[in-house]
């Protein structure tokens, strides 16, 4: 056999799984279709991540949370939902997940910088990962005792267990015959960085507006100018999104100032902008015979939860914890047996989630009359619910 694990996608939930399992004496192979340069210096992809206090442990315990700069870590302090052009907001505050902050924001290609950093580290030190970029997986094959990959260049690998970590649309999934849930929302979202006028005070909004969705993540102030800055989350239906893409910057902060309502007074576009389609992804199976699937792969959220890269460790944490236990028998680490208590665990830290976060989006973006009224009942009516509140808090903060 080739190596004992096969992790098909270097993404940051791919590396992270890598990163964990190292130092096990195991062999690892890590399959990536981008050319290695891409991810030696990710590019800015407009992501701002929402971390809860979990995930920021967990990076912390792979060494990782160390490898991003200091300066580049904002706290989540409090979160506010607004519904249309009210000037009411429901605030989740710090204080009800009994923390100084909710969580933690750090841009994506921050997170896959570190993670690379961190599998770079772990390559030099135990010599147990094999990387291979600019490799498409292009067939999968299991049976009762190993998996085997195909890449594009003709070559196939042999493991005793291969992992799926190739995005919401993983095509390794599909190939072992998994279907999958999945739901697309018809809209489009832009996400960009911004700087305005106002403080943002380290709350995140989430703005339920009437045609359109906002969400503001704050960031920390420009290093020399002190300017506020935030990622500016602006969901709409596609064509109205490439044409906020197509505009002239000056032309697009008039547009986002707007839309904002001057809330935050004049905004002004400080990056490049990053438009992503919305579909929610949830696989029947999350496991097949000597198969995994982890990070997106396993649950591709919609972002108005903020969960699917915390997810996406919360399934890197289980899938090690369950090939350590493994390991430490001197059993297999492709066994059914195992991966089925994976799935389970990952079902249940997931679903339940999932399936709220598309009631959500459902109720808040209807733009009836009735839907309006109740919407807006729902919010005041939660707003008074200390313990509602508070079970989004422990959300956030993922305790
Ligand atoms: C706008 C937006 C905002 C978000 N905000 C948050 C947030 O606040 N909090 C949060 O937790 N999450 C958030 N997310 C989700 C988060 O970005 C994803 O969960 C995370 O990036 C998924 O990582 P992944 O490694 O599973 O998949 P990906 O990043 O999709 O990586 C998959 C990798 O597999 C490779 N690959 C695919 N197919 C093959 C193949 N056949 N062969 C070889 N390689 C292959 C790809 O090239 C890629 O590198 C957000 C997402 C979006 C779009």
């Amino acid at each position: 056999m080739d190596a004992d694990i096969i992790i098909v996608g270097a993404g940051p939930a791919g590396l992270c799984l890598a990163k964990n399992l190292s130092g096990r004496s195991l062999k690892i192979v890590l399959l990536e279709q981008q050319p290695q340069s891409d991810l030696e210096a990710p590019q800015f992809d407009g992501r701002e991540i929402a971390l809860t206090q979990h995930s920021a442990k967990l990076l912390q315990q792979m060494g990782l949370w160390d490898l991003i700069p200091r300066a580049d870590i904002a706290p989540l302090v409090d979160a506010k939902v607004i519904d249309g052009p009210s000037s009411f907001s429901m605030v989740i505050g710090h204080e009800l997940g009994g923390r100084s902050e909710l969580g933690w924001l750090v841009s994506n290609h921050l997170i896959r910088q570190a993670a690379w950093r961190g599998v770079q580290q772990a390559m030099a030190a135990n010599a147990d990962i094999t990387l291979m970029a600019g490799e498409k997986v292009t067939a999968v094959h299991t049976d009762a005792a190993q998996g085997s990959v195909t890449l594009a260049s003709g070559r196939t690998l042999t493991a005793k267990l291969v992992v799926a970590a190739d995005s919401r649309f993983s095509t390794t999934r599909r190939m072992m015959g998994i279907a999958a849930h999945m739901h697309d929302f018809g809209k489009n979202m832009l996400v960009c960085a911004m700087s305005f006028e106002q403080p943002h005070h380290f709350a995140a909004w989430e703005w339920f507006g009437y045609g359109q969705t906002l969400a503001l993540l704050p960031m920390n102030p420009h290093p020399e100018t002190g300017a506020h800055r935030a990622s500016a989350v602006i969901t709409l239906p596609s064509r109205e999104i490439e044409a906020l893409m197509q505009m002239e910057p000056a032309a697009f902060n008039a547009a986002v100032t707007q839309r904002f309502a001057k809330r935050l007074g004049a905004m002004q576009l400080v990056s490049t902008r990053h438009n992503y389609p919305l579909v929610a992804v949830f696989p029947q199976r999350l496991v097949a015979q000597r198969f995994a699937t982890v990070g997106d792969a396993a649950v591709g959220m919609h972002p108005v939860t903020a969960h699917g890269f915390n997810f996406g460790l919360l399934s890197v944490e289980a899938l090690t914890k369950e090939i350590a236990t493994a390991l430490h028998t001197k059993g297999d680490i492709g066994h059914s047996s195992l991966l089925q208590r994976y799935e389970g665990q990952q079902k249940r830290a997931t679903l339940p989630l999932f399936w709220m976060t598309r009631l959500i989006v459902e109720i808040y973006t209807r733009d009836t009359a009735p839907a309006k009224l109740l919407r807006k009942a729902l919010l005041r009516v939660s707003d008074k619910l200390i313990p509602f509140k508070r079970s989004i808090a422990h959300s956030l903060s993922g305790a």
